[in-house]
């Protein structure tokens, strides 16, 4: 039997799934050990810090990361920075293959006068904010007033859109971080738009995203019944593709479940460009330029539109993070489909961009894996990493991440919520290292 070692670099989705694969094809001839590692002290990467706190349903998938990680064949080394504790060049030497799955962190920019003002920041800042990442616990983000404008036609716009338009009740019932609910009760913003820069058929919105919309109790939702009716002449209903058929419903039915009577509102507008942000010191206004559609393209015209507000934020794409020693093209891991280079491979949002739900890792990994199968020669029989990381480097093993796991419900139970996150990274290393007591 073969036994060979393989890296990941990264504990989110694409990391776990292409785990998965490894262990599915374990045979009597090869068998694998595997080491995750992770440069958080807690693993699950966007399912916890990009999922909507309003969707828990969606991070049930961690159920199914744990159960991999609890393989004997798998270890996790978390607190562990690839790029800062051990290069991608040692790794690369001391195992037969290294998987990056390290996703996409950075926001896009939208490149306009004003982007630099206080209160003009991207999703990929607000929603690891609102999800209490180590990182991001100081954003300086004020909500001291009545609109806020999300520029993206995509589910992170939606979800960002949403945690803003629903009422600090609705996130209570979440494990939204504690400093974010503090700041969301004192929110006074009522209105909330989300623009568009092409028209509604075009739109990235998942249509079962949008068909919770309606749902909600104490927001107006809104779409103008024109942006609807323009949709339904431009598409041919019988030839479109499922989703969007699918897309055209949920936002129909939004357009006809309008409740006026509601205080705070989610408005979807379409065909509106991103032209200038303004303000002295912080966000006063963003004005657009508004679009017509000529064959799918947002051709400008020459009038503009000016929305009053208080907060902008873009939700127009991410890209991965470059990590010493590895090159990047066009905000992704140049790769033919998954193979960089030697024995390094790569999966998910580092190698496709940010497209696709959580399962789409599934299979995109399994690809990658059965191709790093196909590649392998013999094992090379190394140590692995445990002799290349700093002697005083206090590493978070799976067993030392259940007992912050563990601590945080815990802590949740206690107020009511379901779960309340540690928000500093040194507290949640110190109360992992617990678990080895
Ligand atoms: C705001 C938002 C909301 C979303 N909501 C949904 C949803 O509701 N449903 C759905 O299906 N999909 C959703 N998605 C998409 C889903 O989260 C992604 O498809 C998925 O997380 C991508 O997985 P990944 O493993 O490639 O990247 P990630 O989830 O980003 O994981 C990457 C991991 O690598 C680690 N890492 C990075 N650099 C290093 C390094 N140098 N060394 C060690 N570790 C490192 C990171 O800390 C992280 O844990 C959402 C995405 C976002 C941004």
């Amino acid at each position: 039997m073969k036994k060979y070692r393989i890296a990941i670099i990264g504990a989110g989705p694409s990391g776990y799934f292409a785990i998965q694969s490894l262990l599915n094809s374990a045979n009597e001839e090869i068998d694998f050990q595997i080491d995750l590692i992770e440069k958080l002290p807690i693993p699950w990467g966007l399912v916890r810090w990009g999922v909507a706190p309003d969707h828990p349903k969606i991070r049930t998938v961690g159920k199914v990361f744990e159960k991999l990680a609890n393989d004997p064949r798998v270890k996790l080394y978390g607190n562990v920075e690839v790029g800062k504790d051990v290069s991608i060049d040692d790794l690369k030497k001391q195992y037969d293959a290294v998987v990056i799955a390290t996703g996409a962190p950075i926001g896009k920019k939208l490149g306009i006068p004003g982007e630099n003002l206080k209160n003009s920041i991207s999703a990929a800042e607000f929603v690891p904010w609102y999800n209490g990442h180590f990182d991001y616990t100081d954003l300086d983000i004020d909500l001291d007033f009545q609109t806020a404008v999300i520029v993206g036609a995509g589910n992170v716009a939606m979800d960002c859109g949403r945690i803003l338009a629903i009422t600090p009740d609705e996130l209570q019932e979440t494990d939204l971080a504690a400093y974010a609910l503090e700041k969301f009760k004192n929110s006074k913003v009522k209105n909330t738009y989300i623009v568009a820069r092409r028209s509604l058929e075009h739109a990235a919105f998942t249509s079962a995203e949008l068909r919770d919309l309606p749902k909600l109790e104490h927001t107006n939702v809104i779409v103008d019944q024109s942006d609807v009716a323009l949709a339904h002449r431009e598409i041919d209903l019988e030839k479109a593709d499922k989703e969007l058929v699918h897309n055209l419903q949920a936002f129909t039915e939004i357009s006809e479940k309008s409740k006026p009577n509601l205080e705070r509102t989610l408005e979807f507008r379409f065909c509106l460009t991103p032209k200038e942000i303004h303000g002295k010191e912080k966000v006063e206004g963003i004005t657009f330029q508004i679009n017509r559609m000529e064959n799918g393209k947002a051709i400008p015209t020459d009038e503009t539109l000016t929305i009053s507000c208080g907060l902008v934020v873009s939700a127009i794409g991410y890209e991965t993070q470059s990590i010493p020693g590895l090159k990047l093209t066009n905000g992704k891991v140049p790769n033919e489909n998954g193979y960089v280079e030697d024995n390094l491979y790569v999966v998910g949002w580092a190698k496709r961009g940010p497209s696709g739900v959580i399962g789409t890792n599934k299979s995109d990994a399994n690809e990658v894996m059965h191709l790093l199968i196909e590649k392998l020669a013999q094992p090379k029989e190394m140590n692995g990493i445990e002799n290349l990381l700093p002697g005083n480097l206090k590493i978070i093993n799976q067993r030392n991440w259940e007992a912050i796991n563990s601590f945080e419900i815990a802590e949740g139970e206690k107020i009511g919520r379901p779960r309340l996150k540690v928000t500093n990274w040194e507290e949640a290393v110190n109360i992992g290292l617990q678990g080895n007591q």
